[in-house]
């Protein structure tokens, strides 16, 4: 099946909501998601986050000071094993790593990240950092600015495709593991759900107004 095949038999689901007919159309989608096997990213299968590893590593070379150890052995410290998120987070990270740099300068400390990941329970970025200064233990008004811009940016990962940047949200109920999607990956991977949980992948896409395939 073509994607333009494809394009039409996504617009006879769009058009019903009998769930017999979504049934027997099931077929139809398990079809071409078979021969289209490569078009499709697996979200649950997460190796996607690990491709964009050697990429955003560069942003350790870009922001020495703030993954000091990255070099760290994975038992001694969660940046052992770089940073673990997809690449569509690389600008929301580039943003965040320039703040804490302008930040440290102004306020004569040094921060040094503990691990940056995805939470798995909520699909949001998560930076964890130590903040030092220079004369002992950081005062509690540089403590609460640094916390601010990262806990800005782990707000803003919220509505960022964790894939490919695009604006996109969370909280889509096919998904095993909460993902920040845009609607064509979105789609992506409900393509690859199947039996039962396609008729409510596709009711959703309807909701999301997604026609179009990744
Ligand atoms: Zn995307």
């Amino acid at each position: 099946m073509s994607l333009w095949e494809w394009k039409e038999v996504q617009e006879v689901l769009l058009m019903t909501e009998e769930k017999s007919k979504w049934d027997k159309n099931v077929n139809l989608i398990n079809e071409w998601r078979d021969k289209n096997k490569d078009k499709i990213f697996d979200i649950e299968r997460n190796d996607w986050r690990e491709t964009g590893k050697m990429d955003l590593d560069r942003l350790c070379d870009q922001y020495p000071d703030i993954f000091a150890h990255r070099d760290l052995p994975a038992s001694k410290s969660c940046m052992g094993r770089g940073i673990c998120v997809g690449i569509g987070w690389e600008e929301l990270l580039v943003d965040l790593c320039n703040d804490i740099s302008l930040l440290c300068k102004h306020l004569s400390v040094m921060v040094i990240a503990d691990q940056v990941k995805t939470k798995k329970s909520t699909g949001f970025l998560r930076f964890y950092c130590t903040v030092l200064s220079q004369d002992g233990s950081p005062k509690e008004q540089e403590l609460r600015i640094i916390s601010s811009v990262v806990a800005a940016a782990q707000y803003k990962s919220r509505s960022v495709c964790e894939i490919c940047g695009k604006s996109g949200e969370t909280g889509f109920p096919s998904l095993k593991r909460p993902t920040v999607l845009c609607n064509d990956h979105f789609a992506a991977s409900c393509i690859l759900e199947s039996g039962k949980n396609t008729f409510d992948c596709m009711r959703i896409l309807r909701g999301h107004g997604v026609i179009g395939l990744y």
